[in-house]
């Protein structure tokens, strides 16, 4: 199913088709409405997705409702959910090239991180849940009863799956993040409606064609493409959705969480971020250099941790700041087909207008480009990877997330001044510190205030890792023993033993 699309100077991909998943069966949408794809790095259109109403996202919920209520779904042993995404890690495994190359096409990031990176992610993140599915353990509690009525009180807990889940995802990790949304919601009984971006949802959908040679049942993983505004939202709106996990801005996830208060519905947000890269002045700045360019420009600058803001000690703020410029002007932009790319375009035109207008904007206020700070020219929406200096920590460019190849590094003089830019700011998603003293380290972890604290290393994501922000940047964890909690609801038995009883 699909078509297959001939590229000049690239292998052929084959697009599936502009279709729903709902309750097992490809479907066109209610209303015919589509929505078009272009590849970023051409500009050129590759095919087509259905742009769901909310009547098309409510019989997906439907049938992930009624497989949820299903006996059959309610009788599986929790192993054989496990061999379910055992079986959806194999199939992925064995057509990784394929959906490397479509991701690559689709979101335009190198192909060799499509394959080694988004692949390799989703196909861990399949196996890490597999073994959770039969994990699924409650308390055993004794009762300190205020009253004596001849009985000795005992409770337990249970775990619950909490329903069915709608998973919301963007588009700079896509095939990783809805597999990170589905697999943890199958492996604890869940049933699940995925809305992938609209900016990139193509191999979500080749997804969808593994799911059902996996056998999974029917309804238990749907998909439909389309705007976060009609799509997204009508999913956050459903009665029968019990929770939302969504990635994405802050700003989404806010009307995400107003929303979900009308159903009292759970909700994970993993949102935007603004994180700090700290170098002290005993960095050993053969590693901190690199380091702190690979904190920011991977995947074009469009990931939730990238340090965006450089806090360097005074004293080597030039070498330092000279360093990640010079490694940022030899980083090779183009298709992310050609073997010796780095870095791809940004996802969209919008994307794109938005980097180069909060660049334009700190520039403006006072900040200085090292290198970098504009358009590529010519077709693609690549922006080239920039350095600035001279920022403040009012400045827009300081405090808004740019989502693009783009770092603003400030000096830093003591240790009050570096806990203090460092958390001067509404998100708290990532920070890495990078000194050569284990004291400092360990500190300066200790006062910052955001989920993930790295040292000497920055963007390290492991799935046995809690991974989530404070403030601004989210609510719940994903990843670790921390995701138990989030896809499912404990149930607590009381009961009375007569102490009588063998008298
Ligand atoms: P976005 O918020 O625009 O869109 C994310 C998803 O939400 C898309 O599927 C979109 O269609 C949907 N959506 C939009 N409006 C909606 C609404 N009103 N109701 C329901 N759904 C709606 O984000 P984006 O631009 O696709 O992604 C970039 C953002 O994602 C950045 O802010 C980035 O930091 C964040 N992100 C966070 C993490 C993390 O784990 N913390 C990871 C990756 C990306």
């Amino acid at each position: 199913m699909g078509a297959m699309i001939e590229r000049v100077g690239g292998p052929a991909v084959r697009i599936p088709a502009g279709k729903l998943l709902i309750n097992g069966q490809w479907c066109d949408g209610a209303e015919g409405r589509m929505i078009a794809v272009y590849d970023p790095a051409t500009e050129e259109k590759i095919g087509d997705l259905v742009a769901a109403s909310a009547a098309d996202v409510d019989r997906a919920v439907q049938a992930a409702h009624r497989t949820f209520e299903s006996t059959h779904w309610q009788k599986m042993r929790p192993l054989d959910r496990g061999r379910l995404l055992e079986k959806l890690a194999l199939l992925i495994e064995r057509d990784a090239e394929e959906l490397a190359r479509l991701e690559t096409l689709d979101n335009g990031k190198p192909f060799g991180v499509s394959r080694n990176v988004d692949m390799k992610f989703a196909i861990d993140a399949l196996r890490y849940y597999s073994g959770w599915s039969s994990k699924m353990a409650g308390e055993y509690i004794q009762l300190s009863p205020f009253f004596d009525d001849g009985g000795t009180y005992r409770a337990y807990t249970e775990r619950r799956p909490v329903g069915v889940v709608g998973g919301i995802t963007p588009w700079n990790f896509p095939l990783g993040q809805a597999v990170q949304k589905l697999a943890p919601a199958i492996a604890f009984g869940c049933t699940v409606v995925l809305k992938p971006s609209e900016d990139a949802s193509l191999t979500t959908l080749r997804l969808g064609e593994l799911i059902l040679e996996a056998g999974i049942p029917e309804g238990a993983i749907n998909i439909v493409t389309g705007y976060g505004y009609e799509a997204g939202q009508a999913l956050v709106d459903h009665p029968l959705v019990r929770k939302i996990a969504f990635t994405g801005s802050t700003f989404t996830g806010q009307k995400i969480l107003a929303t979900s208060a009308r159903h009292m519905k759970r909700v994970t947000l993993e949102l935007g971020g603004k994180s700090p890269t700290i170098i002290l002045a005993d960095a050993d700045l053969d590693r901190a250099i690199p380091g702190a360019a690979n904190a920011i420009f991977p995947n074009s600058g469009q990931v939730c941790t990238a340090g965006s803001r450089l806090l360097i000690e005074a004293s080597i703020f030039d070498e330092v700041t000279k360093g990640v410029a010079q490694i940022a002007r030899g980083l090779k932009l183009g298709s992310g087909f050609d073997p010796l790319v780095q870095l791809g375009p940004l996802i969209s035109s919008r994307q794109l207008n938005r980097v180069s207008e909060l660049v334009s904007t700190g520039i403006k206020d006072g900040a200085e480009p090292l290198c970098g700070g504009g358009q590529v020219v010519g077709k693609g929406y690549f922006y080239q990877p920039t350095v600035l200096t001279g920022g403040r920590s009012d400045m827009q460019i300081a405090r808004e997330e740019v989502f693009g190849p783009v770092v603003l590094a400030m000096p830093v003089q003591n240790a009050g001044d570096i806990k203090a830019l460092a958390n001067d700011t509404e998100y708290g998603l990532g920070a890495s510190i990078w000194t050569r003293d284990i004291n400092k380290a360990h500190l300066l972890a200790a006062q910052l205030d955001c989920g993930t604290v790295w040292i000497n290393t920055h963007n390290v994501l492991d799935l046995a890792m809690p991974f989530g922000g404070t403030k601004m940047s989210g609510l719940g964890r994903e990843f670790g023993t921390e995701v138990i909690h989030a896809y499912t609801e404990p149930r607590a038995v009381c009961m009375r033993l007569e102490t009588s009883a063998f008298d």
